[in-house]
């Protein structure tokens, strides 16, 4: 990689330059009231730092352990959202500090936030994921099972949990059309549930939908938090 000084500088798996202008571009591109999650999964903490320096506060990891060795090591102040599938039995490691959970997509799953967040006397703050995608391998609700969820008498009971909002992740595709309807039926399982469950309920707003390639797509379809972790941070390397 070439610097401003014009030498090569080499550093281990990620680029030191650039992420504060990528910051910079995307904010520049966010609608008001448009979260950015920084996804930094599989990024060492000196990249975060560098996105932090830049005033990024709100970052996402999809792996427990990465994100609690994370959240030890790096500034108090960052909100850390878990965006990836959550074990119930690793609940336990995130509940104390967790701003925001993506990807709840079970009964059983929030029963055990529930127990975790009552230990821990606080609130956790969950968004239900759904099924958007073609894709079998990616997890989430559809609307029968979340209508069930969400008037099954043991959920009504639970009071260390609030949905803030869905989740979703659109196909894989170069196919605009199709990531597009993918996102409004998002979007639109946001409002249907927003009308029939939580009307009264101000924090029930949230839309995260968007990722590098879609972000676009994604907030001209709703969305009120996008996703972005390659675009901000460079190509992941998977070891
Ligand atoms: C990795 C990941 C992202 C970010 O993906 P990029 O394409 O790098 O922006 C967003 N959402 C989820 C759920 C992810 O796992």
């Amino acid at each position: 990689m070439l610097n401003f000084n014009g030498f090569y500088k080499f550093v281990d798996q990620y680029e030191t330059m650039g992420i504060a202008e990528n910051i910079d571009q995307l904010k520049n591109e966010l609608h008001e009231g448009v979260c950015l999650v920084a996804v930094s999964k599989t990024k060492p903490k000196e990249a975060i730092l560098e996105a932090y320096e830049a005033g990024q506060r709100v970052f996402g990891e999809n792996k427990v352990q990465e994100l609690t060795q994370k959240y030890d090591e790096l500034p108090k102040d960052i909100e850390w959202h878990f965006i990836g599938h959550l074990q119930t039995n690793k609940v336990k490691y995130l509940a104390p500090f967790v701003s925001l959970l993506h990807g709840v997509d079970s009964l059983k799953l929030l029963k055990t936030i529930n127990k975790e967040g009552k230990k821990n006397k606080r609130t956790i703050s969950c968004l239900l994921q759904f099924h958007i995608a073609d894709e079998d391998s990616k997890f989430g609700l559809d609307m029968q099972r979340a209508k069930e969820l969400l008037t099954d008498p043991v959920f009504t009971e639970f009071e260390f949990v609030k949905i803030c909002g869905v989740m979703g992740m659109a196909t894989n595709t170069d196919d605009e059309a199709k990531v597009r309807t993918e996102f409004q039926a998002l979007n639109e399982i946001f409002n249907q549930l927003k009308h029939a469950f939580f009307k009264n309920e101000p924090s029930f707003s949230q839309v995260s939908m968007g990722m590098s390639g879609d972000y676009l797509f994604a907030i001209e379809e709703g969305s009120t938090m996008i996703r972005v972790g390659s675009k901000i941070f460079g190509k992941r390397i998977y070891h």
